[in-house]
């Protein structure tokens, strides 16, 4: 370990902290707002005690300077909306009526207006509201949100550090208003945005901030040499202003690239960067650009975003590296710890042998600041906490959970022919024409039917012991009758089961594989009040047993019609859970990938002739620079097709996905070599099935007939509009008829009417072939 001392003493800080307490109280608290059973006194009451408690906590544990600002009663980057002033027009009533009312309609709409949109922030899986800009916007600074909360922090004795979204990752995140051209680039109001920021950094330093960090994680994606360039002008400019707190620009999520050198060069204080991960490479090219000499560099050693201890020496040998390179180095989470849980210590039911490995937000607080420590030299005070730490860390390789032989083995015998049917999708498509005999323009659907009252109550009273096993698989059983029966009588033509077994896409697996742990409380906020708790992916993966085979068979034995199996991929599978750090994540994929296989082997041994394997998480989880997609993609498509390519010729493999903005995964999807995929469409008016017919895409094709995000019954006539103008890209015999999702978010009755016009329309426009 080093024992260097640094010139200034190393400061500990992170970014943010969860923002809903260790019971959710603030999803509590808002919820029963919006419900009228809440007064806006508790509400703001709640929410100003998370907030001490989180500094409190924060200081206690030895962080040096803490976070203001980065709280939200929804989403920052609304609430970076709010402190510019661009609200749009069609919420500007409701705002002047009541600031916090309208601040709840810009994130969820109401009766009359609709929200902003919502998008995923960068590839986390939390999700921000979209500001609307356009040329008209015109920007004004309301900084109370900021100064009150940096005025809290002060009053208890705190060192505090306003946390904000610098201006020109806002504007990089921004998307034209409605009514404005689709290519207006928000980023041209940066002129006009910079003395806002301004304004408000004056203030905060009136109120006592001696530094204020701006975030701007959307330099770390791919940007044009204007962006470079804008971004570099905002820093002179904000740099060169008189009155102002000292500047903190922070990146994370990924590494500066080109954008390191120049925001070096600019007259700001101080820069954060990420040194986890892919951004490890912020090192080297911190090193050339020459360091940061005179400013203060934040180092995100601990890893922000996932849910594993740090390997302490490692992160300090690091720190003693950057020690040369900066006027003082102080240490941090790679990234707000909003991405993680908030506290391992309240797993109660962890074998305590593994909760060890584990680090969520209140443990990486800790470990920033031994680390913080240990640059300062306190190697004796720290001697413990690293003899630990590298005992947790040799517990966790040794361990039977993580190095599993037989899971091993399967792995490294893994050839390029398991990742290939045996036969190209033209014999394969003649094989299954055969066995399936399914119209032109076949019928099917994504996969879940609503999940009903009684379903729901029936896995609340399995939780809650009311009933037993037996009681709720007879619900089950109930459930895919009705489902089933509904089919037939509608006239589908590939049925499914409906998954009312299912809780969640992904948990339902990770419940049924060894590797996996669930959580009792790791809570993370996905956006708003919505708070998931992501499996956590530890060890070798295994399956036990099938998870899926009793419910589809069951099925198939109702009905004489196909029955499509339905399983979640293997890159979703990772995507909405916290990953291993101590494999690649090709490796794990592949682990997953091979039960998942396992899976498709038993279906097929009980007569299942369609499977489908889900994978909306495909392009969601792209790499944010494009330079590692290519890398990305081959181990993602390899894990699809290690699923599925032991599968017979005559097996008809399905996959799906979400969106109906695919170009960056054309290749990707061509590669997949599935017989059919189903795609989001309704909206986009079929430009899909436009965009995959001008890629020569040669398999089947289901693009979505029927939108399923809102309750509205779409026409038979519009159906039919839909599938003539698929038609003009598909040829019929590799044209499906679906829905764009699964049903699971809709009520009964829409679902019974609109699948009816969705049958009624494919007989019309089969009629007529
Ligand atoms: N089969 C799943 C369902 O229908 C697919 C869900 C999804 O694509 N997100 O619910
Ligand atoms: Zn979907």
């Amino acid at each position: 370990m080093t024992t260097k001392s640094a010139a200034a003493a190393a400061r500990a800080t992170v970014y943010g902290y969860p923002r809903q307490g260790s019971n959710r109280e603030l999803k509590k608290a808002t919820e029963g707002y919006w419900q009228g059973r809440v007064a806006v006194e508790d509400l703001r009451g709640t929410a100003a005690r998370l907030r001490r408690a989180t500094w409190e906590q924060l200081s206690e544990a030895g962080i040096d300077e803490v976070p203001t600002g980065h709280f939200s009663l929804y989403d920052h980057v609304l609430d970076t909306s709010v402190m510019v002033g661009a609200i749009p027009d069609r919420h500007r009533a409701a705002v002047a009526a009541s600031a916090l009312d309208g601040y709840f309609a810009m994130a969820r709409g109401t009766q009359d207006v609709a929200p902003l949109e919502m998008t995923k922030w960068f590839d986390t899986n939390y999700h921000y509201l979209v500001p609307e800009l356009g040329p008209d916007t015109s920007f004004a600074a309301d900084p109370a949100k900021q100064l009150a909360e940096l005025k809290e922090a002060i009053a208890l004795g705190l060192t505090a550090r306003p946390v904000l979204l610098g201006p020109v990752s806002y504007l990089l995140l921004a998307k034209p208003a409605p009514g404005v051209a689709g290519d207006f680039p928000p980023l041209a109001l940066l002129e006009r945005l910079l003395p806002v920021y301004a304004e408000v950094l004056a203030d905060l330093r009136a109120a006592g901030a001696r530094w204020v960090q701006l975030d701007e994680p959307a330099l770390v994606q791919d940007r044009s040499p204007s962006e470079l360039a804008a971004a570099a002008r905002a820093y002179g400019e904000l740099g060169a202003l008189g009155d102002r707190p000292k500047i903190l620009v922070a990146s994370y999520f990924d590494r500066l690239g080109p954008a390191l050198p120049l925001l070096a060069k600019t007259p700001v204080d101080g820069l954060a960067l990420d040194f986890t991960g892919r951004a490890a490479a912020n090192l080297g090219d911190l090193a050339a650009a020459g360091g940061l000499p005179g400013k203060r560099l934040v180092a995100g050693v601990v890893d922000g975003r996932n849910v594993w201890i740090n390997d302490l020496e490692r992160s300090l040998a690091t720190l003693a590296t950057l020690l040369g390179l900066a006027d003082g180095v102080d240490v941090a989470a790679s990234c707000s710890l909003l991405h993680v849980p908030l506290d391992t210590s309240a797993e109660r039911d962890l074998d305590p042998q593994i909760a060890r490995w584990l680090s969520f937000a209140r443990q990486k607080v800790t470990e920033v600041v031994t680390l913080a420590r240990g640059l300062n030299g306190d190697s004796v005070a720290i001697g413990a906490q690293l003899a630990a730490n590298r005992a947790d860390l040799a517990s966790r390789t040794a361990s039977p959970l993580t190095r599993d032989p037989a899971v091993r083995a399967r792995g490294e015998a893994v050839t390029g022919a398991d990742a290939r049917r045996s036969l190209p999708y033209p014999e394969r498509a003649a094989a299954q024409r055969t066995r399936l005999a399914l119209p032109p323009l076949p019928t099917t659907t994504i996969g879940s039917f609503p999940q009903t009252t009684e379903l729901r109550t029936a896995r609340a009273d399995l939780r809650a012991g009311r009933i037993g096993t037996e009681a709720y698989e007879e619900r089950v059983r109930t459930e895919i009758r009705d489902v089933i029966a509904f089919q037939e009588a509608a006239g589908i033509d590939v049925l499914v089961h409906g998954e009312p077994e299912r809780n969640d896409m992904v948990q339902y697996f990770a419940e049924q594989l060894t590797g996996y742990l669930a959580t009792q409380s790791g809570w993370v906020q996905s956006y708003g009040t919505r708070y998931v708790r992501p499996p956590i992916l530890a060890g070798d993966v295994s399956r036990p047993g099938p998870m899926t085979v009793r419910w589809t068979r069951y099925a198939q034995s109702l009905t004489g019609r196909p029955v499509k199996a339905m399983l979640t991929g293997p890159v979703t599978m990772l995507a909405w859970s916290f990953v291993r750090d101590d494999q690649p994540r090709a490796d794990t994929a592949r682990q997953v990938a091979l039960a998942l296989r396992d899976e498709v082997d038993d279906l097929e041994a009980a007569g299942s002739a369609v499977i489908q394997v889900d994978e909306p998480a495909l392009r969601e989880t792209l790499p944010l620079r494009t330079a590692d997609h290519a890398g990305y993609l081959a181990w993602a498509t390899e894990a699809f097709r290690l699923t599925t390519g032991g599968a017979r010729p005559d097996t008809q493999i399905h996959t799906h996905m979400c969106y109906a903005e695919f170009g960056d995964v054309l290749d990707a999807i061509d590669d997949l070599d599935a017989d059919v995929i189903s795609l989001e469409a309704a909206r986009s008016h079929m430009q899909v099935a436009v965009e995959l017919a001008g890629a020569d895409y040669p398999r089947e094709v289901g693009p979505g007939v029927y939108d399923i995000h809102a309750p509205r019954v779409p026409g038979a006539a519009e159906v039919a509009a839909l599938l003539r103008k698929g038609l003009e890209a598909i040829p019929a015999e590799r044209l499906w008829v679906n829905p764009d999702c699964g049903l699971k978010t809709r009520g009964w009755p829409e679902v019974r009417a609109s699948l009816a016009n969705v049958v009624a329309a494919a007989r019309e426009v089969r009629a007529r072939l």
